[in-house]
């Protein structure tokens, strides 16, 4: 469970202050995916980098699994992140390693035995659908195939959380849409709960049980089904932006 409350960040630059996230509350049940939809520059990268403690709100909660991960020290702070897989645009994977190594990365941080991080970077690479790639290199993969090791990698140390930066945004229609729906089965299979961000509309209501509308600023329009989104609009703005 997610639950974020009275977010707010502000970014301080020398002549002036960006106000990225402005008061976001929002609360995503155990085993429930919470899309949240906005233009380029509304907060939503800033939402997930907050959420993830990368970036350090400036003010506001953030509580996962009963932690408020604002007010614990390091110790505990990376107790509870272990908890989360991130998955970003682009999936940043490492060049020189195989697509084993990349999965297993988290495992050798975490100082699992090399025995048991082989095994489990299998069984996550099975569960994406690369079981035979695991010797290949990133470079040899397409964008979609590195996106699902980006995935797998994420959920190494049995994150119950993944938040999700636009994963599948730089993907063409066809493969996006295959990854949305390997995305709703990994998450049934494994009760994932997830918290996905996403320019598009269309994504946003095929994966999301909920979805927030974010305008720019970092303010939260509405909260709501796909249905209820459609039927009764709380804004013009949100009337628009769902078409
Ligand atoms: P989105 O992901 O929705 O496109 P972002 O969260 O990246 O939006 O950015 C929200 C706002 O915060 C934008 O105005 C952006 O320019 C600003 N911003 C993001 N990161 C920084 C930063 N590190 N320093 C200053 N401003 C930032
Ligand atoms: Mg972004």
């Amino acid at each position: 469970m997610i639950s974020v409350t009275n977010l707010k960040k502000v970014y301080r630059q020398a002549d002036r202050e960006v106000r990225a996230l402005d008061g976001v509350t929002l609360s995503v049940p155990a085993n429930h995916v919470h899309a949240v939809i906005g233009q380029s520059g509304a907060g939503k990268s800033t939402l997930v980098r907050c959420l993830a403690m990368l970036d350090r709100p400036t003010a506001g909660t953030v509580t996962i699994g009963g932690v408020n991960l604002t007010a614990v020290h390091s110790t505990a702070l990376r107790r509870s992140r272990r908890r989360l897989g991130v998955v970003f645009q682009h999936a940043n994977l490492f060049d020189s390693r195989t697509v084993a190594a990349n999965v297993s990365y988290p495992l050798e941080l975490a100082r699992t035995p090399r025995a048991e991080r082989l095994a489990r970077a299998a069984e996550l690479l099975s569960l994406v659908g690369l079981a035979d790639r695991q010797d290949a290199y990133p470079a040899q993969l397409s964008g979609g195939q590195r996106q699902r090791v980006g995935v797998a990698r994420a959920l190494a140390n049995r994150a119950d959380i993944l938040l999700m930066d636009e994963p599948f945004g730089a993907l063409d229609p066809i493969v996006r849409t295959e990854l949305q729906c390997e995305l709703k089965e990994i998450q049934r299979a494994l009760g994932t709960t997830i918290l996905f961000v996403t320019h598009d509309v269309d994504e946003a209501f095929t994966l999301g049980d909920q979805v927030a509308v974010l305008s720019t600023g970092g303010h939260i329009e509405q909260v709501g089904t796909p249905t209820e989104l459609l039927s009764s609009p709380a804004s013009p703005f949100v009337a628009e932006f769902v078409g």
